[in-house]
């Protein structure tokens, strides 16, 4: 069953899934604290993109989501906002044991890009992220992981790297995003995808966000996302 909302005239977000909850209309709906809504001020973010209505409130609910948009619609705050509350929400931030939330995409460049939108939202609350990808030493890597972070951000390989080294382990981690999974299944990922999913525990919670769904990456979803939500953004019609 879907549900279609009209976003404006030519645009239409469509959700299915059970128990969707309703597409918010601004970030006031989304109950963040006040050092997040300054944060969200600061970037100059009037109100949520098409994609983050739609799917701010599942993943803020705590719902698996697979969200599939074109690029430049905002994914990256869809996730990382949800991603500071859930992270708030630990009891306790035992310093040094890993990552809360993992976040792995295809190139060092998106690597890069949702690190520092990371940062933008995370500094305020203390809370540190660590960027996993190749070009930088693998030393300086672990020393860095093992002084411990709350958020990963990485490519699937580097990743990989730094778990066999032990550099951190996934103890804590709850919270898994695989942006642009159509992409990393092109670079040829599916193997440490499924590697680094097989390694965080499987009452997580996951979010997979591509461009495109084509059946390898269907599949998948099927296999890690439990009771998803799926969230398409696109034309009216
Ligand atoms: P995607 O991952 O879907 O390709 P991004 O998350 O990279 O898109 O966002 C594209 C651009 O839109 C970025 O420059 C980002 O800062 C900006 N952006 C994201 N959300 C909003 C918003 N709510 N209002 C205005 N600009 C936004
Ligand atoms: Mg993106």
């Amino acid at each position: 069953e879907e549900d279609v909302f009209e976003y404006k005239k030519s645009l239409a977000i469509r959700t299915s899934g059970f128990d969707v909850p309703t597409p918010v209309k601004t970030f006031e709906d989304c109950g963040f604290s006040s050092q997040l809504m300054a944060a969200i001020k600061k970037q100059d973010y009037q109100k949520p993109t098409p994609i983050q209505c739609a799917a701010l409130p599942i993943v803020l609910s705590g719902r698996d989501i697979i969200g599939i948009a074109k690029t430049g619609s905002g994914k990256t705050a869809a996730f990382v906002l949800p991603m500071i509350v859930h992270i708030m929400d630990q009891p306790e931030l035992q310093k040094e044991e890993g990552p809360i939330g993992v976040i792995c995409a295809p190139t060092r460049e998106l690597a890069h890009q949702i690190y520092l939108e990371s940062k933008k939202f995370a500094k305020s609350h203390g809370i540190r992220v660590s960027a996993v990808y190749g070009g930088m030493s693998k030393l300086d890597q672990f020393k860095e992981l093992k002084a411990g972070c709350e958020i990963v951000v990485a490519t699937p390989g580097r990743l990989i790297d730094m778990l066999k080294m032990k550099a951190l382990t996934m103890q804590r981690a709850t919270y898994l995003v695989l942006d642009e999974a159509d992409r990393m299944f092109d670079l040829g990922f599916e193997p440490q995808i499924r590697s680094i999913v097989g390694q965080i525990r499987p009452d997580r919670q996951t979010l997979l966000f591509s461009a495109t769904m084509p059946r390898k990456v269907e599949k998948l979803a099927r296999e890690i996302l439990s009771d998803p939500i799926r969230v398409t953004v696109g034309e009216v019609g």
